[in-house]
């Protein structure tokens, strides 16, 4: 497999880099503490294209793929992991179902605004009790006429505060408990019946928006339902393989991020008469982590590659979640302890890394997830 980047790929890459150590790095505290990303931040990802990075050409995006999001996505939460989140369940989880289900209707309706950053997205599949069970879902559509009624609680939803469009999965056979009898729909902000709710206080990824969303008779027209009636849970999964390579992408971000942050760290602070660095015990530390950063990045990319090419890649992106979302918690341990008492305060930006890195084990498919994903395939 081919890892070499193109000079576009490059150069895209580096561009996010650009924006993430100009931009998103210096405001990374702040959104931590005030609980929202800059309005800056989103005027200058529109400016840059990255809202519309995967969303092809004709309807306003980049026109790229899986791999330019994985890069670009990596460099974004090596600045600031609540933006990297954003933009990538925009991407991801939105954007890419209305491009593989989407009818030329709806492409048409919805994939320019959100290339244009216009509307941001947001993926409604999570409720109180469906969670890692995602076929338990509640939340009903039933027809009336030609339209469509819906009716129930989503958690969870990332960018629920200020999304344009929500693409959310219903039950529309109550005769069919499980997987079966879901579909999606798509439900833009205005709709009447839609209500923004809780928000949720986390402990990492703060400056993301993570809210409740309620369905209380919500009327939506026929073209709302998005790929096939009853279908929905394919839609469902296929985006997930997508945003898997996302969340590891946040991974290797933000575990790279505590790779340099370790090594500055251990160049600049002395015991025993000598930088840290020069102990083994700290060297073999950062041999760990740069090892570990490395391989869960091949992992990212052969899944990102795979799903570019066309090709059904839900054990590869399961793989390069489990690993690089494991990866940005090892280094994120790694980095605290070698700041030692530092590490534990809010003088190092070691201490919201630690808390960044938690969720990329837990949203997207929580780890045993990943694992039964991966061991269901072995298996089959
Ligand atoms: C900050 C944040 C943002 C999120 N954003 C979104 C979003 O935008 N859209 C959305 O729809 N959802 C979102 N989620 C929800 C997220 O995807 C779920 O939290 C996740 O899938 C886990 O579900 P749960 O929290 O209900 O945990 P549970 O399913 O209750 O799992 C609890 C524990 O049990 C384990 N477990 C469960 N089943 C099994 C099993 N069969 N075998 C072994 N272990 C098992 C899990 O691994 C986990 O460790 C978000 C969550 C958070 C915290």
């Amino acid at each position: 497999m081919d890892f070499s980047l193109t000079e576009e790929q490059q150069m895209v890459r580096d561009m996010a880099r650009d924006f993430s150590r100009e931009q998103l790095l210096p405001r990374a505290r702040k959104h931590d503490e005030q609980g929202c990303i800059d309005p800056e931040v989103f005027v200058g990802l529109a400016e840059l294209g990255l809202w519309g990075l995967t969303i092809p050409e004709e309807h306003g995006g980049a026109g790229m793929g899986n791999f330019e999001l994985a890069l670009v996505l990596e460099e974004l939460n090596a600045g600031c992991a609540s933006t990297g989140v954003t933009v990538s369940v925009h991407n991801s989880l939105l954007g890419s179902p209305i491009r593989r289900f989407g009818t030329v209707e709806q492409q048409n309706d919805w994939l320019p605004q959100l290339a244009s950053g216009e509307r941001i997205g947001a993926y409604c599949l999570t409720e109180p009790n469906a969670g890692s069970d995602a076929g338990a879902v509640k939340t009903s559509a039933r027809r009336d006429g030609d339209d469509w009624i819906l009716d129930g609680t989503k958690i969870f939803v990332t960018n629920g505060a200020f999304a344009g469009l929500f693409i959310v999965y219903a039950r529309t056979n109550p005769l069919e408990p499980g997987a079966k009898g879901m579909s999606a729909f798509l439900v833009p902000c205005e709709a009447e019946g839609l209500t923004v709710g809780k928000a949720e206080k986390k402990t990492g990824i703060r400056g993301s928006s993570t809210t409740e969303i309620l369905f209380e008779n919500l009327r939506l027209p026929k073209e709302a339902l998005l790929g096939e009636e009853n279908k929905g849970f394919t839609v469902a999964m296929d985006t997930l393989d997508g945003g898997r390579i996302g969340i590891a992408s946040q991974g290797l971000g933000i575990g790279r991020a505590c790779l340099e942050a370790s090594i500055r760290y251990a160049k600049d602070r002395e015991q025993f008469g000598r930088p840290i660095g020069r102990f083994q015990a700290i060297q073999w530390k950062l041999a760990d982590m740069s090892t570990q950063l490395d391989a869960s990045r091949m992992l990212v990319h052969r899944a990102a590659l795979k799903r570019d090419a066309g090709e059904r890649c839900s054990l590869e992106a399961a793989q390069s979640k489990l690993m690089a979302s494991k990866t940005a918690n090892f280094c994120a341990d790694e980095c605290l302890q070698i700041h030692g008492g530092a590490g534990y305060t809010d003088d190092f930006e070691v201490e919201r890394l630690f808390r960044d890195a938690r969720i990329t084990e837990i949203y997207e498919g929580a780890t045993d997830i990943q694992r039964i994903v991966i061991a269901r395939s072995l298996l089959a």
